[in-house]
């Protein structure tokens, strides 16, 4: 028997890895540029840290959370997504009080039971940011500002626009779920399972469904925007003019949802044509009542999280994978030739040179090695050249070579020439 990689893991090797850590690498230094510091917090927590910060009614809670009792009788969970431990970290850490608003960035893996397919693992990776402390409609337009800025730098954004929604406030939203209650009871008949229960528990869960009977009936159900206070349309019309002047294009989608007592106002999502139905490559929200709910004083909030993969295909898909690094490889002629061959390669590494040397082979051998690791050039040390304190070197793009002294190789080598 063979082992496999469990169902909806998957290694990341060779230029997957690359795709992926230029996402995570690109986000986190964008992400600085915004003020953002970053955060890690554990991969697993205390239970009720999801069971609180998601509710019961979410999919998330219902069938995807990876939660067990560990050897001690407490139970634990996989987190499924990252929001909850920011929020839960800053109580904890007793950071509720002081130096708000934070800006936190974070990147690493999260866990879900789901049904595996293109763009949906049961191990992923996302990155985010949140905002912590700032009831302000300046501050949803930054978050959403950097996530754009982020796309951007990747070079991904065609095909992908900015869908935005409000929640309104709680008087908005009160009247709105009475809407709702209203229109979906009428068709209670056509709803699907789950949501006659989400019908009872959290109405407006239902828009968020993904059941194609309920999607029909969702797209005549009434939207917010006719049950928004004076107050909420106008903290809505704001944050759309503050992202027009950061430059960020977006259309207004009603439909957009998260379905939570503690989420208001502003709700997004990007999404794109690229990839399918896993369409969703960043979402995010305001969530004004979080923090409390981990513990804490009323600490309003805005972020999103963005699926690693996800975007990672669409570099895929545009031609950006970048590119493997491209060493020098030594390749030592003869058994005198190698101490030499290992002086030059570690003064190349200490000047920021990649160079590689091949643990065996003779010219041939090692030559066919430095084509097959990619390699740039090779600097050929024979004993004869040695003796005369030269090297040759061999451009392999050009299929050049010339003969370099030792004592300029590392200078000429580190401007990138071959
Ligand atoms: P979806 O509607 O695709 O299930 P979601 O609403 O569950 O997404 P969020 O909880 O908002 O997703 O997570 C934010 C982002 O994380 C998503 O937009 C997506 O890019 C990514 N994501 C979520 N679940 C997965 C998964 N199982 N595999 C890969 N990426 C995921
Ligand atoms: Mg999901």
């Amino acid at each position: 028997m063979s082992l496999q990689p469990a169902r909806g893991t998957h290694d990341l090797i060779g230029e997957e890895f690359r795709r992926h850590r230029h996402v995570i690498d690109t986000a986190r230094r964008i992400a600085s540029l915004y003020g953002f510091e970053e955060w890690a917090t554990p991969v697993f927590e205390d239970t009720r840290v999801f069971a609180r910060s998601l509710g019961d009614t979410s999919d998330v809670v219902t069938k995807e959370m990876y939660t067990f009792e560990d050897r001690g009788g407490d139970s634990v969970t996989l987190r499924p997504e990252n929001t909850a431990g920011v929020c839960r970290a800053l109580v904890s850490n007793g950071l509720t009080q002081s130096n708000l608003p934070r800006k936190v960035f974070y990147a690493g893996p999260m866990f879900r039971y789901e049904r595996p397919q293109k763009g949906r693992y049961r191990q992923f990776h996302q990155i985010g940011c949140e905002i912590l402390g700032a009831a302000e409609p300046l501050s949803d337009a930054e978050a959403i500002a950097c996530g754009w800025h982020i796309l951007t730098e990747l070079g991904i954004e065609d095909g992908t626009v900015l869908e935005i929604n409000t929640l309104g406030d709680t008087e908005s939203r009160d009247a709105y779920r009475a809407a709702l209650v209203a229109y979906f009871a009428s068709h209670a008949e056509r709803l699907s399972a789950d949501s006659r229960t989400r019908l009872e528990k959290n109405p407006l869960r239902i828009l968020d469904s993904k059941d194609a009977g309920d999607r029909r009936l969702i797209e005549d159900a009434p939207t917010i925007h006719d049950h928004l206070t004076p107050a909420a349309a106008d903290f809505y019309a704001t944050v759309k003019r503050h992202l027009d002047r950061l430059g960020v294009p977006f259309r207004d989608n009603p439909r957009i949802v998260r379905g939570l007592d503690y989420y208001g106002h502003t709700a997004f999502e990007f999404v794109t044509d690229r990839l399918g139905a896993q369409g969703t490559v960043m979402a995010g929200g305001r969530y004004d009542g979080l923090v409390e709910e981990m513990g804490g004083p009323h600490t309003p909030s805005i972020g999103w999280a963005s699926g690693v993969e996800r975007l990672a295909l669409l570099l895929e898909a545009s031609g950006r994978t970048p590119a493997a690094p491209r060493p020098v490889a030594l390749v030592p002629v003869g058994e005198a030739a190698e101490g030499p061959a290992l002086d030059l390669l570690q003064s190349l590494r200490r000047a920021g040179v990649a160079a590689e040397i091949a643990y065996k082979g003779n010219l041939k051998k090692r030559m066919e090695r430095a084509n097959r690791i990619g390699a740039r050039a090779a600097v050929i040390l024979g004993e004869s050249e040695l003796a005369e304190g030269v090297a040759q070197l061999r451009d392999l793009d050009a299929g050049t070579q010339d003969r370099v002294a030792l004592d300029a190789l590392v200078q000429r080598l580190a401007g990138g020439a071959a």
